[in-house]
């Protein structure tokens, strides 16, 4: 259990004074929260890192302040000149020091609050940007305005945060200090050695000193302080892992053995011979079951490569054992997708298959559920209902993960959990490759097989970058294809910064498209409700749909072989990881494919790059390398949408020597005091509650 002195922190961020639903809505939008956590927490206030600073240090007098500096200055207020009633004229202030004159001004200011802050023959210090309006001096909208006893409360460093419109800095400044405030003296978990390499200070500390910063160079990311807490992170991260490991190690895993019997049944139902790569993996997987420690594998390969077909042949060797198995995926869209594709295969393999999501509820959950504890299902493929509570498996012997960065490290643990005494033996699935420095921060040393070869058939994806301007002669080109039978995609992003909801702008964009093609368009986006979306997919399937518009619900897993033109609007807005997942949606037929990648110019350097790369290559692992290049782990967004799991402080790649520490501090602590026993093993604990890694934790009960 986790200490009682950390629980303030980890109480919802509603807990803080001033913080009601909506300021909750700004945060949800602001800070980075841990895959499992949805709610955020005060804890995420503390982990919210500046990305920069507005010094208002310089306290020059007026005669030696420079126009377009940030200054703080103490004057004398002498009067205010209020504008009339309905007037646009501003509220102004004039002020002075013992050398020039300043007038403050106020545009559609409260006048009570102005003269509040200002009143006339006080002297108070007024913090801003400095401005020369003809041969006076001005400022608007002092950022602050403090009384001369309280210059002490007026932050000369002030930190910038990456915020959403709607919530202020000044606001969510205020909030990370009352976080500050319920943080708890914590007990020193660094060796000395670390720490004298750090120059660490202690943990709350640092994190004072990255909001409340002495000097500018607190906040880089090569500060002590900075230093200190991505270290800290870092080495939770390591740890958990670790625990994870010397828990796969310590606990046996159920050894798992099939007769080939259902295999053979599901490789005759199979339309196609598997490839090369697809027999290599199913073989390794048959060894990893096969052996006496738990499985843990991941399983990369390129969208396409026809991963759903490993596992399925993977699951069937579960089966015929006699064991259980599960295939999770991200979402509701896929689970049904595999569900319907393995289906019939399944059928004719005489493998009873059950569906679990969200949205089977009442008695078609009770059904599925009974049927799952005693046996009659095979083969359930879901999504994250999988692993809920009041979901019992009879015998889980094996379950994948498919899109597996979709998923956090405790939701994967949680299916994992449902395996009995031992565990389910796992195997992870991504089409994102995910470069080693990433793979050893997340996973540790998890064995990791790839699919080289692509099924054989496959063509090219053509790929071209048209401008926004030439949309109509892209429209005409569509409706020939149209015409000769071809199926596409019409991919819309979201549009955040207009507030233009996603369903908004997929609509408009189908409404417009029905203009030109009828009933031929549909749509289908996240905000629709289940039935409708598999009702829009299955008519896209049948072929009774032409165009599907669609907002990025398809992007990962959706497999439509006749589809074979994409079009992405606004390509300019979309990550290359998620380009690339996109773009992997056609070149599955008979029919030579193409994307047309729409984009609103001018593009920035980063855009330019991606799009250029897109064109260049279809390669997903030299994709995933460029990206990262890209995206130099800062730009938040991309990181997001690449799925790329993402840490809060020490942001990969920023810290890989750190991460080099760490790996092996981690090392060291668990072979000198494998249960965490020793006093600085105690401290350690707290480090990996502070970092959500409690399910690492419970790991020692279990062992
Ligand atoms: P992904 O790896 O992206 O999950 P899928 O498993 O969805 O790929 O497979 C993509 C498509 O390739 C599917 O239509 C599937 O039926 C087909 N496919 C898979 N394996 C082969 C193969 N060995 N030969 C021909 N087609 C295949
Ligand atoms: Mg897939």
């Amino acid at each position: 259990m986790r200490p009682p002195e950390l629980n303030p922190l980890f109480a919802s961020a509603q807990s803080l004074e001033g913080v009601g639903p909506r300021v909750m809505m700004f945060l949800k939008k602001a800070l980075k929260l841990p895959g499992q956590v949805s709610e955020p927490r005060v804890i995420d206030l503390l982990t919210h890192m500046p990305t920069g600073l507005i010094d208002r240090s310089a306290m020059p007098t007026l005669a030696d302040a420079v126009p377009g500096t940030i200054a703080t200055i103490k004057v004398l207020v002498r009067k205010h000149r209020i504008p009339a009633a309905g007037s646009k004229a501003p509220h102004s202030v004039m002020t002075e020091d013992a050398t020039a004159k300043l007038e403050i001004v106020f545009f559609h200011a409260d006048r009570r609050y102005v003269e509040r802050m200002l009143p006339p023959d006080t002297e108070v210090y007024v913090s801003g940007r400095i401005e020369k309006y003809g041969e006076k001096l001005q400022m608007m909208h002092p950022d602050h305005i403090v009384g001369l006893e309280a210059l002490n409360t007026l932050p000369l460093l002030e930190p910038v945060y990456a915020q959403t419109a709607g919530l202020s800095g000044k606001v969510l400044h205020k909030l990370i200090g009352k976080a500050l405030d319920l943080l708890p003296p914590v007990p020193e978990w660094l060796d000395e050695d670390v720490r004298t390499r750090l120059s660490a200070l202690p943990f709350a500390e640092s994190f004072h000193r990255l909001h409340y910063p002495q000097t500018p160079a607190d906040i880089s990311t090569a500060s002590p302080p900075w230093q200190r807490l991505a270290f800290d992170e870092l080495l939770a991260g390591q740890l958990a892992l670790a625990l994870v490991r010397q828990s796969q190690k310590n606990q046996p895993g159920r050894s798992i053995v099939g007769d080939g019997r259902v295999r053979a049944r599901v490789l005759a139902a199979l339309p196609f011979a598997l490839t090369g790569s697809q027999a290599a993996a199913i073989k390794i997987v048959e060894t990893d079951l096969a052996a006496t420690h738990r499985m843990m594998r991941l399983l990369q390969g390129d969208v396409g490569s026809g991963k759903t077909a490993v596992a399925l042949m993977a699951a069937a060797i579960a089966i015929e054992a006699g064991a259980q198995a599960a295939i999770m995926a991200p979402t509701e869209v896929l689970a049904r997708q595999h569900a319907e594709t393995i289906g019939p295969l399944a059928e004719k393999a005489g493998i009873r298959i059950g569906l679990l999501t969200g949205r089977e509820k009442g008695k078609a959950r009770k059904t599925v559920l009974a049927a799952l504890a005693e046996g009659s299902i095979d083969l359930l493929i879901g999504t994250h209902a999988l692993f809920q509570e009041e979901v019992l498996y009879k015998d889980l012997g094996f379950a994948v993960i498919d899109e597996q960065h979709r998923f956090g490290v405790q939701q994967r643990l949680a299916l994992q959990a449902k395996g009995g005494p031992y565990g389910a033996n796992v195997l992870f699935m991504t089409a994102t490759p995910i470069p080693r420095t990433l793979l050893l921060t997340h996973y540790g040393d998890l064995e990791v097989s790839k699919l080289t070869e692509k099924p054989a058939g496959r063509k090219p994806v053509t790929t071209r970058a048209v401008s926004n301007d030439r949309i109509e002669e892209v429209m005409e080109g569509l409706g020939r294809a149209l015409n000769q039978g071809a199926q596409m995609y019409w991919v819309c992003p979201l549009v955040e910064s207009t507030g233009k909801s996603e369903l908004a702008a997929a609509e408009e964009r189908a409404a417009h498209l029905r203009q030109f093609f009828g009933d031929r368009v549909g749509v289908i986006h996240g905000q629709m409700p289940g039935p409708e979306k598999d009702a829009v997919m299955a008519r896209f399937s049948a072929g009774e749909l032409g165009i599907l518009v669609a907002t990025t619900v398809i992007e990962v897993g959706v497999n439509v072989p006749n589809a074979s033109i994409m079009v992405i609007e606004h390509a300019e807005r979309f990550g290359l990881a998620q380009l690339h997942q996109l773009r992997g949606r056609v070149g599955r037929g008979e029919r030579q494919s193409s994307c047309i990648l729409l984009y609103q110019g001018p593009l920035g350097e980063t855009a330019k790059a991606r799009i250029e790369m897109m064109r260049e290559t279809e390669d997903g692992f030299r994709i995933a390398e460029e990206d990262l290049r890209l995206r130099g782990g800062g730009e938040v967004l991309g990181t997001r949408q690449s799925g790329v799991p993402e840490f809060r402080i020490a942001e990969v790649p920023n810290f890989p020597d750190l991460l080099e520490t760490a790996r092996a501090d981690a090392a060291l602590i668990l072979q000198r005091d494998p249960e965490l026993s020793t006093d600085r093993g105690q401290a350690l604990r707290q480090l990996l509650y502070l970092f959500d890694c409690d399910e690492a934790v419970r790991l020692f009960r279990s062992g």
